[in-house]
Parts: C-alpha cells; structure tokens; sequence
C-alpha cells in the first residue's frame, strides 16, 4: 500500500514538473527573440540628494513587454538570461539605451546602470560602456555602474582589472545591495567604490527594529570615512527619509521620491508637495 501511495505521489507530481519545465522552456524561447522584437524597455526611478533634497540621477531598471504575459519582473529573467548566456547581449543593449536616453536629459544627472556577475564573463563591458558614451555623447562621469559584489567572488583579480579600467575612464562604480552579502567589508578594502547603495532590507526594517537604524548609521559613517557616496535603497515613507537624513545618508531611492518611469513619464523636479508629506531638506 506504501508503494502504491509513493507511486501516485509520483505520478502526481510528474506532469507538474513537466508542465514547469515547458513553461520555463517557452519562456527562454521567447527571451531569446525579446531583444529582436524589441520588447525590452528601460524605466528610469530617481536618486535623491538627503539635504537639498534634490534630484541627482536616475537608475536605469530593464523591463520586458511580454506580447503574451505582459510585464515579466527583471527579478524572473534577468536570471535566465543569465543561464542561457543572453545577459551579455541585453547588457549591451540596456547600456546603450541608458546612455542615449540620459544624454536627452535636461541638465546633468546621472545614470545608473546594473551589471549582473554573468555579464563581466558575457562581454566586454569595458568596450560596451565606451561605445555607449561615444554613441550617446554621455560624459563618462554621468555614467554609474551598478555591481552586486557577488561580482568580485569568481575571478577577483580580473575583475578588479576591468572596475580599474572603467574608473580610469571617470565611470562611476556603485556596490550594490550593500549589507546582504557575506563579505561586504572585505571588498570594501579591495576595491575603491565610489558609492554603497544600503539595501532596501534595512531600510525597511529601520521603523520596527532600533538595531537597523544603528547599523544603518555605521553604513552611512564607513561611506562618509572612506570618502564614498551612499544611497538608501527603498524608502517609502517620510519618517524612513527623516532617519536616513539623521544617519548621514547623502542619497534616497524609493517610492517615496518616485517609481521606475518610462521616459516619457518621467520627471525631473520633485513635485511642489514635498513639505506638505513631511519631507524637509536638512
Ligand atoms: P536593484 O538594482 O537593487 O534595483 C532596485 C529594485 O528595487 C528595483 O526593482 C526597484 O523597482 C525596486 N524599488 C525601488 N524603490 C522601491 C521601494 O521604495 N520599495 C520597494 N519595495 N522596492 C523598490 P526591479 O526594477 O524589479 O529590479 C530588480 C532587480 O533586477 C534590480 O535590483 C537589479 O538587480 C535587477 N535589474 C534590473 N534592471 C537590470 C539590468 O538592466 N541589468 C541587470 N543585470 N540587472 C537588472
Ligand atoms: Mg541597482
Ligand atoms: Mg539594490
Ligand atoms: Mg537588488
């Protein structure tokens, strides 16, 4: 009888995993032909200045219009494509748009552009980011580049290289989600960041939990004494803003000040209510 229920279990459970594997299957057929059908889009959200309380920049965060599915979240293909090796060419492509979209902006802000650890061994990023500047007219210092630092694990030394290479040229390096890795500090010492971006996890808990507002205000003292810009990621609220500004933050990213827009939405002045939501420059 206990074989006869594991075999129905199995049985069961079979055509579910099948049916997971054809859709992931479809799935990457389609991604396959998204950067051709040009269904890959970029939404620009905004990057805050604590004191003036100021727009400086935007990050550049992909979208995929799915004909049949709609919007698929970065947060389900990005990986995929990273498996099946399309990063390299979507990578390429989003630096492009990156930078011929900020180079139509109204003044100087900048653009921030994510680099998944796949992409360093995809393309040549270096070389992709210099086309993108030449094409667009972008001043490099414009140009901020995201990185997880899972990044520096694989091949450390090459990698160093390469973030070398692109800070020679002005390009700024951005450690991204800063806090959520094992060896945060260490890379810290290894590699001259101008900027951490303190993951949206401690920003979130920062209301409940007096121990992320202390650990935040460490973040932002380490940025300040290694001469490094840092940006909270994910503020929501006014009183997460008011704590930030208290612990030294120089730059907010959140809902808050804005959502990922596409270009034509977008807006580069922070609307006139912000004193009436609680929102003071410092
Ligand atoms: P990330 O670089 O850490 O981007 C921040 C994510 O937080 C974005 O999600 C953004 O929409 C979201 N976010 C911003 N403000 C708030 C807030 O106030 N509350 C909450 N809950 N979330 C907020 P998104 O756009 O879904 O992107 C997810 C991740 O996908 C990114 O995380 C990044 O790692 C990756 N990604 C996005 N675009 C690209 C790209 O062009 N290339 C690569 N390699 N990765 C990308
Ligand atoms: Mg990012
Ligand atoms: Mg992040
Ligand atoms: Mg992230």
């Amino acid at each position: 009888a206990a074989k006869g229920a594991g075999g129905g279990a199995i049985r069961a459970f079979a055509p579910d995993r099948d049916a997971a594997r054809r859709a992931r299957r479809a799935l990457e057929a389609d991604l396959r032909q998204a950067l051709a059908n040009r269904e890959f889009t970029l939404a620009f959200q905004p990057l805050v200045d604590t004191r003036r309380v100021a727009i400086t920049g935007f990050e550049a965060l992909l979208r995929w219009h799915h004909p049949g599915r709609g919007a698929v979240s970065p947060a389900d293909f990005v990986p995929l494509a990273e498996e099946i090796g399309l990063i390299g060419e979507i990578g390429n492509w989003v630096l492009g748009e990156a930078c011929a979209q900020a180079a139509r902006w109204p003044g100087d802000f900048t653009v921030a552009v994510n680099l998944s650890p796949a992409q360093f061994g995809l393309m040549d990023v270096v070389s992709s980011a210099d086309e993108a500047l030449a094409r667009s007219g972008l001043g490099a210092a414009r140009l901020e580049l995201e990185i997880t630092e899972t990044v520096l694990l694989d091949d450390g030394e090459h990698m160093l290289e390469i973030l070398h290479a692109l800070r020679a040229r002005g390009i700024r390096i951005a450690m991204d989600d800063f806090g959520t890795g094992h060896s945060s500090l260490s890379y810290l010492r290894r590699f001259p960041f101008d900027k951490i971006k303190i993951d949206q996890s401690f920003v979130r808990d920062m209301a409940t939990r007096p121990d992320c507002i202390t650990i935040v205000r460490s973040m932002a003292a380490l940025g300040a004494s290694l001469g490094m810009t840092t940006t909270a990621e994910g503020v929501e609220t006014p009183e997460q803003f008011a704590q930030l500004q208290a612990a030294g933050c120089d730059q907010a990213q959140g809902y808050l000040f804005g959502r990922p827009q596409p270009p034509a939405q977008m807006s580069f002045a922070l609307g006139a209510d912000w004193a009436s939501r609680g929102v003071a420059a410092a």
